[in-house]
């Protein structure tokens, strides 16, 4: 189906602060105020958005910022979500997109999870004909950041 990606964005944006009430965590909306479609399974871009975010607020710490950015470039949409929470060392970087990949197992070991997350991402970006990257410092926080094709026929409608 065609998906307004903006006004989807926001709703999920909107669930996830609902849910982290009570962590003190603040999100930031970076999306403009009008519609960029793209093609896809909203079941898969959902899930995609929920490995994303959930990654950012686990790894935030309390009173930190998660900010999310769209944009709209050339032939495609480019989505960014910013975290600043514990970072991502340089020389793990490559393999965070790896099945079961988890950093320092003895850093994330209260934080709980398989470290499928971001592969699962990473295959739902690709399905859709997109693209997802990573970039972080760390101790100062993560951005990670994906782009999907628009789609340019529901955007003539
Ligand atoms: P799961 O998502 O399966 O519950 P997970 O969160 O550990 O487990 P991924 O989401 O695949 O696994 O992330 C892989 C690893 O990358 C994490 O274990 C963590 O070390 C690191 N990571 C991912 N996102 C962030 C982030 N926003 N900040 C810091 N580290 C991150
Ligand atoms: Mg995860």
């Amino acid at each position: 189906a065609s998906i307004n990606l903006p006004q989807f964005v926001d709703q999920i944006m909107e669930r996830f602060e609902m849910s982290t009430k009570n962590e003190s965590i603040t999100f930031k909306h970076k999306i403009p105020d009008r519609d960029m479609f793209v093609y896809g399974d909203r079941d898969k871009l959902t899930q995609l958005m929920d490995n994303i975010l959930s990654n950012a607020v686990k790894y935030s710490p309390e009173g930190g910022t998660i900010t999310c950015a769209l944009k709209a470039e050339k032939d495609r949409v480019l989505v960014s979500i910013k975290d600043e929470g514990v970072g991502i060392p340089k020389e793990n970087i490559p393999f965070v997109f790896d099945r079961f990949y988890r950093v320092d197992k003895a850093r994330t070991r209260n934080l709980g999870g398989t470290g499928l997350g971001l592969a699962i991402a990473k295959e739902i970006v690709t399905a859709h004909g997109g693209s997802i990257w990573v970039s972080s410092d760390w101790g100062k926080g993560t951005t990670i950041s994906f782009a999907l094709p628009l789609d340019e026929e529901a955007e003539q409608l």
